[in-house]
């Protein structure tokens, strides 16, 4: 019988390596972030002060030649000069934690049943991979026309009101943290569905039609994952994550390998058990329902359970 506090140990290991992936994205267009703010500051301590003097938001909505570079820079937090440079970033990430995500699919069909012919995979088609990275990059900088509306705003309400520009910067700081969080938040969810979806292709490649959701004690409670623990759907019919930054895992499964012993379904249910107490203790009901972004497909009620520990 397999080992599974072995393979939890397992999956929170790789779950570490691709949460290092995560944070080197995250890092770089923090940089990006940062280094377009300081810019917008700067223009913003040299211009607010003139566009108080000068008739003040009248002159700003206008759009005035001498206010446009303050315009530009409330509209790109995120500058089209970057694009390119976060895109490479982002098909590099999403390259490793797909091959990553092929690699422990792969070993923990070992785990479960050493015996299983696993061909070798050649893995997610490089143009797939690059696809989804643009879409990414598209997803991150989409980001600015919220940005622009909300840092327009401030702008134009500190103007009308009077505030001084150390007050109109702090609340811009602001919006510059929410940019950081969305940009983490996308990062994050992306690069995990990458690693998500290649683990569920090296299954179907093995012929391996189902799959064990197992929580990741790194997300902590949650009440949505801990409702499918131990679980098993049909690859192809769930996705995980199954919400923003979700940090679920897929355990291959079979019903030959439970009909042989292979699985251990006490530790399971012990495991699914110990997680809806832990809800409970904080005071929260699973929910058994369709996720958001699976009533967003169409779904009215959660995936069918193929079994249940
Ligand atoms: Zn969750």
């Amino acid at each position: 019988m397999a080992d599974y506090a072995q393979i939890l140990a397992l999956v929170e290991r790789y779950d570490r390596a691709i949460d290092g992936l995560e944070q080197q994205v995250i890092d770089r267009v923090n940089a990006a972030l940062d280094a377009s703010f300081r810019e917008l500051e700067q223009e913003l301590r040299r211009t607010y002060p003139q566009l108080q003097d000068e008739g003040g938001l009248y002159n700003f909505v206008l759009k005035t030649e001498k206010f446009n570079q303050l315009k530009g820079l409330l509209d790109e937090i995120l500058p089209p000069r970057w694009q390119a440079d976060i895109e490479a970033l982002y098909t590099e990430a999403f390259q490793l934690a797909s091959d990553t995500g092929i690699d422990l699919a792969g070993n923990l069909v070992e785990q479960i049943d050493p015996a299983y012919p696993l061909d070798p995979f050649s893995g997610i088609p490089v143009e797939a991979i690059a696809a989804q990275a643009r879409d990414g990059v598209k997803r991150l900088y989409r980001y600015n026309d919220t940005f622009a509306q909300r840092a327009s705003a401030i702008v134009e309400l500190g103007l009308a009101q009077g505030h001084g520009t150390a007050k109109v910067a702090a609340e811009l700081g602001r919006e510059l943290g929410l940019a950081k969080s969305k940009a983490e938040t996308i990062a994050r969810t992306e690069i995990i569905s990458v690693f998500s979806d290649s683990a569920d292709a090296r299954y179907l490649a093995a012929d391996i039609g189902f799959f064990q959701w197992l929580v990741n004690p790194s997300e902590g409670t949650c009440i949505l994952c801990y409702a499918r623990n131990g679980r098993v759907y049909k690859v192809g019919a769930v996705r995980i994550p199954a919400h923003p930054r979700g940090r679920c895992f897929k355990l291959p499964w079979r019903r030959e390998w439970q009909q042989k012993g292979l699985t251990d379904d006490k530790w399971l249910r012990e495991y699914r058990q110990r997680g809806l107490e832990e809800l409970k203790t904080e005071g929260f009901k699973p929910d058994y329902g369709p996720t958001y972004w699976e009533k967003k497909a169409g779904m009215d009620k959660a995936p069918e359970v193929i079994w249940s520990p």
